[in-house]
């Protein structure tokens, strides 16, 4: 992408009424605009984070079996009113009606939608396990918005469901999130610890909370510094294999690590002392399991060899949009965003130090070029701003990895390459530094 021919509307000025480093950022960059109290427009290049965001989700799901739908965000209220939360769900729910009077909302959440597809299609234990899941526009009406992305009132979220024969089955699908969870975090160079939770207005009994410890989270944790350790990294997983995946939650769900509402004061003080954390954390994600709970109301049953039964499920939700605000709160300095590789808008940034000098333009464009032939999608600042602005403008967006271009260097046959994250440089021919990034 040519910066000349893209639509970055950067802002100079610290936008006054956000409050947290993340939101701040996004306004800066010209990620977002806000068109009303929690609810925002997606510009050029935050489109581009949420859609790698959507991407990593959409893999990791799909590598643990789960199958995409698409339900619409528009519910009618007789399908909340079977499973009795029409009334129970309170003022978080934008209520609307039609002109034929009919009661309808925009979803929260999607059990009741997905029981009623359930109900609708499957009848034979035979089709079971089965484990649905979207990636859809969801509208809470929060008391207060705020924090820009992380608490809007229409947010991007993943949620899946997860239907099986018995109560072992559903704890199987429990620990597939789990641990596909983990591998998707980790993937957008999080890391985002799972945490005993309460399980509020959807009800159940098991549930975790997957929390990004930052200052600015809305949640206050507990945790054994032992589970900071925890690596994922690039383990195989086969999540048929039942022992395996139990393991791995084994693993994750034995060092003490708790939100406000399940802490256990006793408990986390047999920790040793110098291991026990207090922190605030962003919630991420949360899983589930439920068992019958929509399923008996609203007669989502398979037959089996010794009769009906009512399926067991549970479900499992990631934060999409939230995740943009989350990973910069994670990952910036004072000069802007740090992308991880993983989640970037564009891979690398190069910088034409003199626009309009043929060497150096034929040098930019060469580049230009040659990344895009390598797969790679760099962000080429052809503009007539000077250097420093430049600079500044790529600093603030975060992209890993900047290539220089001037004459001075152009002279010696020398680019300049420098990681965001150190800021460390390194000055190497235009073609090394292709091969260096690819
Ligand atoms: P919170 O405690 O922050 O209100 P929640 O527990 O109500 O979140 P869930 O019902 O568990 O949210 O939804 C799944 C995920 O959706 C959450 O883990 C969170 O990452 C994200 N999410 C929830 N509410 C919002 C919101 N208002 N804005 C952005 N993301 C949200
Ligand atoms: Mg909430
Ligand atoms: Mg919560
Ligand atoms: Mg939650």
């Amino acid at each position: 992408m040519r910066l000349s021919r893209y639509f970055l509307p950067v802002l100079k000025e610290n936008p006054a009424d956000a409050q947290i480093v993340s939101h701040r950022y996004m306004l800066r960059a010209g990620m977002i605009k806000q068109q009303q109290a929690g609810i925002y427009s997606w510009l050029p290049l935050g489109l581009r984070v949420l859609r790698n965001i959507e991407r990593i989700v959409h893999e990791e799901q799909q590598r643990a079996g789960h199958i995409p739908v698409l339900m619409p965000t528009m519910q009618p209220a007789d399908l909340w009113r079977e499973s009795g939360r029409y009334d129970a769900y309170g003022p978080e729910m934008l209520r609307i009606r039609d002109r034929h009077d009919r009661d309808m909302l925009f979803g929260p959440t999607n059990e009741e939608m997905i029981t009623d597809i359930f109900r609708a299609h499957v009848e034979s234990y035979k089709q079971l396990p089965m484990t649905l899941y979207q990636i859809q526009w969801k509208f809470r009406d929060e008391v207060r918005p705020r924090f820009g992305v992380m608490r809007g009132r229409e947010f991007l979220m993943k949620d899946g469901y997860n239907f099986d024969l018995s109560y072992e089955d559903a704890m199987h699908a429990y620990n597939r999130h789990m641990v596909s969870y983990l591998r998707t975090y980790e993937r957008m160079g999080l890391q985002a610890i799972p945490m005993r939770a309460d399980s509020g207005p959807i009800g159940g009994d098991d549930t975790h909370e997957f929390l990004v410890l930052a200052s600015t989270g809305e949640s206050e944790v507990f945790y054994d510094a032992a589970i900071t350790d925890l690596k994922f990294g690039d383990r195989e997983v086969d999540f048929q294999d039942r022992a395996a995946l139990a393991k791995i939650v084994e693993e994750w769900t034995t060092p003490y690590a708790r939100t406000d509402e399940t802490h256990d004061v006793a408990l986390f003080h047999k920790i040793p002392a110098e291991r026990q954390k207090t922190s605030r954390g962003i919630e991420v994600g949360q899983i589930f399991y439920f068992g019958t709970k929509y399923s008996e109301p609203m007669g989502a049953k398979v037959n089996t060899p010794d009769g009906e039964v009512a399926v067991h499920m549970g479900s499992h939700g990631i934060g999409v949009s939230r995740l943009v605000g989350a990973i910069i709160e994670a990952s910036h300095d004072d000069r802007g965003i740090i992308w991880p590789e993983g989640v970037t808008p564009f891979h690398c940034g190069i910088v034409n130090l003199k626009q309009g000098d043929t060497a150096t333009d034929a040098a930019c464009e060469a580049l230009y070029a040659g990344l895009r032939k390598k797969g790679l999608d760099p962000l080429y600042d052809d503009t007539e701003e000077r250097a420093g602005a430049k600079f500044a403008t790529m600093d603030l967006i975060g992209l890993p990895w900047r290539i220089t271009v001037g004459p001075r260097g152009l002279k010696e046959g020398k680019v300049e390459l420098t990681r965001r994250a150190t800021g460390d440089s390194e000055e190497l021919s235009p073609d090394a530094a292709v091969a260096r990034l690819a």
